[in-house]
């Protein structure tokens, strides 16, 4: 037989004519088996070729090879605007924004470490007699599941198996279904304000879970309703809260009319009035009416441990499953190779192999900087970063070759001294045989890429090319690259100037001293007011806890005088009436919200519009000039801009409006003109720069100043149309400061948890010229960060650690970056000595 000729592996991705948003009909080709890179400003459209492109084409084949119906389905609304894309191999992307875990997922689930401790407990644990409760010791007959004979009653039984184990199945809790929380009912939350009387509401779940009538039936229950309830006798109170439920004969009295009716009806105390109103509630809406009566507790049976009493029987080393999954990472690294050496020695074998077997795993999540968390942490707890991160060791672990990975910022929400630790799992992913594909815009991350791209020079529209690509060096030496100084440490981001540590407190600071919380022990911290402070540390080590468990409800109760959180335990800011968290969440839930109306820009254009003599010729005022709500608003897309698909199967697709082409207005806007000829909706359709050179003429102070503040902001590529939820994290951060830039702000306390999400190091420079315009005007800001270069940046910081978890929660270090970096103890301060060298 004739010997077949193989054609030679494809070594690149092939990209011919792209075009994904803003991208301009680029061609690039992709090496395989190799790290790439993607660099550039953000909005530059780095995205649209890793994710929109590569990851979209990826994705749309694997699903192709599933099945030709598929195909067909998926094809119409998934593929990406480019002419071709050759040789791209099945991909997977970890996105920036992982969804939420449901209740059922912990740490240990979600690496799948749980599996290995529930084999270690059911084959090598010495598991108890259902009949006597004595322990049996671990055998072979244990491990092999066969029945087992009690060493004291002599009778033989059965131990759990692994699937037993489970509390997402057999093993769970009967009394919180396997999630660890029960919730009851808060009797404290019932009667908030007992200076009312019954009649006057005080039993607040009798107003708004029940009827009304309630009131008299506790009267015939023998409860005086007219008092205030503080009045009430003990025996009074009982009833309220837990009185029987016998049936009363009352004479209702009918809303309209005079008309009595004579009716029995059964009590409900105010306990049970929750309970049923828990048990009848059908949706989110139902739910939430009850939540505020309801306290969530751990589990009294299972002690938070979500297993069943059976799941708890197997023991090693004087622990449970429960006891185990209590450990952090690091504490079950260094307790897992002593096992083997505590079984018989027929066992030691197995015991070796499942040890061995989760060493790697575990291994692999310590150096993600994930040591500090315990498996039985709550996946919904975890931050962002941390969640992607476990994606990205799952990923590993899976040993796939051949798969194209595309990671979106895997370094959000990591410490510089771990950035290694995530160079090193991806490293595992090309030596197996993947592609690398990775949007970042930390230098260190970027300085590993085999291949680097940097698309740009600026955003939106002014982006969309690619400026430069090879290897870092040739990078660094192209002509048009932007990202290249920052690479080769020429330049670094240095942009505001710091206050001096003698004037530091010339303004004053905020004091704040908190009690002990999750890891985090007492605190007493002082921020500068009026000044710029980074909040840094490891992950794990208490940034979180302090800032948006402590510092934010502690400084809003403070303001409103409320009553403090419980673990904070004082405040201290003399005229502050704002704590603002400026996020990167999305900004408007649908469509409807665009930069325009967020702005506030469109309101002044609407009435600049309102003005002018064809308006008025045609009776149109200020409100029909709203896509939302005005006459002139497309009526077939309704002023959304786009119509919904319903594709059979799929979930809707989403295209531009036919009839008016995504501008949201009918044909009628367009006969109202303003400054040189350009009506409302084709104005929407210009950038925020465009915006601004096209009303430079007109008399439109107040939008021509808000348009300037989006430019400040770094926003001026945004078209003002432009749907706010579609921003990039970035993006609606920065938009959300609009309205702030131009007050005084000395009453203020802006928090940013990791601004620099997204932001090449331009971006961070942008950045930090918002952060001063707030503090010119007198703003205290508090930031959570990783970025050196911002926290080269900030007058104070304030470092959290030494570790992450257990070995953190302390302030290493208060002070300027300087005495920061020499703090000896503090590892953030090692990486800003060599930042600030
Ligand atoms: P980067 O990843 O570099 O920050 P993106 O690829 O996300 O940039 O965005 C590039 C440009 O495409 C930006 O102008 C952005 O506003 C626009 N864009 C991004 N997503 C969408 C979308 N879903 N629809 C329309 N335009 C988008
Ligand atoms: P950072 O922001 O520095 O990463 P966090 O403040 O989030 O740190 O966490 C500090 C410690 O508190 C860690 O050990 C973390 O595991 C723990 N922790 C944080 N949130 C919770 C929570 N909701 N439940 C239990 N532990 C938590
Ligand atoms: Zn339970
Ligand atoms: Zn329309």
């Amino acid at each position: 037989m004739a010997q077949r000729e193989r054609r030679p592996q494809p070594t690149h991705i092939h990209v011919r004519g792209a075009r994904v948003h803003n991208l301009k009909n680029i061609d690039v080709d992709i090496p395989l088996g190799e790290l790439v890179g993607i660099a550039g400003v953000s909005g530059s459209g780095k995205s649209s070729l890793a994710l929109g492109t590569l990851y979209a084409e990826g994705s749309r084949r694997y699903l192709d090879a599933l099945s030709t119906y598929t195909r067909r389905r998926i094809s119409q609304s998934a593929r990406a605007t480019v002419d071709e894309v050759r040789h791209v191999p099945a991909a997977l992307a970890l996105r920036q924004r992982p969804g939420i875990p449901g209740v059922h997922s912990t740490f240990g689930t979600s690496t799948e470490l749980l599996n290995y401790l529930r084999l270690v407990f059911s084959r090598l644990g010495s598991h108890r007699c259902p009949h006597c409760g004595a322990h049996a010791a671990p055998s072979m007959a244990v491990a092999l599941m066969q029945p087992i004979t009690c060493p004291s009653c002599g009778r033989e039984f059965f131990g759990p198996g692994a699937e037993d184990l489970a509390f997402n199945s057999a093993g769970a809790c009967p009394t919180c279904g396997g999630t660890g929380i029960v919730r009851t009912v808060d009797e404290a939350s019932l009667v908030p304000d007992e200076s009312l009387s019954i009649d006057e509401g005080a039993v607040a779940p009798w107003n708004t879970l029940m009827w009304d009538l309630m009131k008299q039936v506790a009267r015939e229950m023998g409860v005086r309703t007219d008092v205030p309830f503080c009045e009430l006798t003990p025996q009074e109170r009982d009833i309220v809260f837990h009185g029987p439920a016998e049936k009363k004969h009352i004479l209702y009295h009918a809303k309209k009319g005079d008309n009595f009716a004579e009716l029995d009806f059964t009590y409900f105390n105010a306990v049970y009035t929750v309970e049923n109103a828990l048990a009848k509630a059908k949706d989110e809406k139902g739910l939430a009416r009850v939540a505020k009566f309801l306290r969530e507790d751990v589990c009294p049976d299972c002690g938070g441990t979500r297993l069943s009493a059976a799941a708890r029987g197997p023991v090693i080393d004087g622990m449970t499953l429960g006891d185990a999954t209590r450990m952090t990472l690091d504490e079950l690294a260094a307790w897992a190779p002593g096992v083997p050496a505590l079984m018989p020695e027929e066992l030691q074998p197995m015991a070796q192999a499942i040890v061995a077997e989760m060493a790697e795993p575990i291994c692999r999540l310590q150096q993600l900087g994930l040591g500090y968390l315990s498996l039985d942490r709550a996946s919904s707890t975890l931050s962002t970063g941390e969640r992607q991160r476990v994606q990205l060791a799952r990923a590993v672990r899976n040993r796939t070759n051949g798969v194209l990975y595309v990671l979106d910022e895997p370094s959000i929400g990591l410490h510089p001294s771990n950035v290694e630790g995530l160079l090193g799992v991806v490293d595992d992913l090309l030596d197996d045989g993947n592609s690398v594909v990775l949007v970042d815009h930390d230098v260190r991350v970027l300085r590993h890429a085999d291949h680097l791209i940097e698309i740009g020079p600026g955003s939106g529209a002014d982006g969309g090319s690619i400026i430069a690509q090879g290897t870092v060096k040739e990078v660094e030496s192209s002509p048009a690259t932007r990202i290249g100084p920052f690479l080769s440490g020429a330049r670094s981001v240095r942009v505001r100037e710091r206050a001096a540590a003698s004037d530091m407190f010339v303004h004053g600071a905020v004091r704040l001293e908190t009690g002990a919380i999750h890891t985090v022990r007492p605190l007493a911290v002082e921020i500068p007011r009026g000044r710029l402070t980074a909040v840094t540390g490891v992950s794990g080590s208490g940034k979180t806890t302090l800032v948006l468990e402590s510092l934010i409800p502690g400084l809003r109760a403070a303001i409103a005088g409320e009553q403090l959180p419980a673990h904070v335990r004082a405040v201290e800011a003399e005229g502050l009436r704002r704590a603002n968290l400026i996020d990167a969440t999305p900004i408007g839930a649908n469509v409807r919200s665009t930069v325009a109306t967020y702005s506030g820009v469109l309101d002044d254009l609407r009435r600049a519009y309102a003005k002018l003599p064809e308006a008025k010729e045609r009776g149109l005022k200020a409100g029909a000039f709203s896509y939302n709500t005005g006459s002139l608003r497309c009526p077939t897309c309704d002023g959304t801009g786009q119509i919904s698909l319903d594709v059979q199967f799929l979930p809707d697709v989403d295209i531009p409006c036919p009839d008016c082409g995504g501008s949201r207005y009918g044909s009628a806007a367009a006969e109202v003109r303003l400054a040189g000829d350009i009506s409302l909706p084709e104005l929407l359709s210009y950038t925020v720069d465009q915006a601004r050179d096209a009303l430079a003429e007109t008399g439109l102070r107040s939008a021509k100043a808000k348009l300037a503040v989006l430019s400040d902001l770094g926003l001026g590529y945004l078209t003002l149309g432009e749907a706010t939820p579609a921003l990039s994290g970035g993006e609606a951060q920065r938009l959300k400061l609009a309205s702030e830039l131009t007050r005084s702000q000395e009453d203020a306390l802006f928090v940013f948890d990791e601004p620099t999400i997204g932001l090449h190091p331009l971006d961070v420079e942008v950045l930090l010229g918002v952060l001063q315009r707030l503090i010119d005007n007198g703003a205290t800001v508090v930031v959570i960060e990783h970025d050196l270069d911002m926290i080269a940046n900030a007058d104070w910081v304030i470092d959290m650690g030494p570790g992450g978890g257990a070995a953190g929660g302390r302030v290493v270090a208060a002070g300027t970056p300087e005495e920061l970096a020499a703090c000896p103890e503090s590892i953030t301060g090692r990486y800003v000595a060599e930042e600030l060298h």
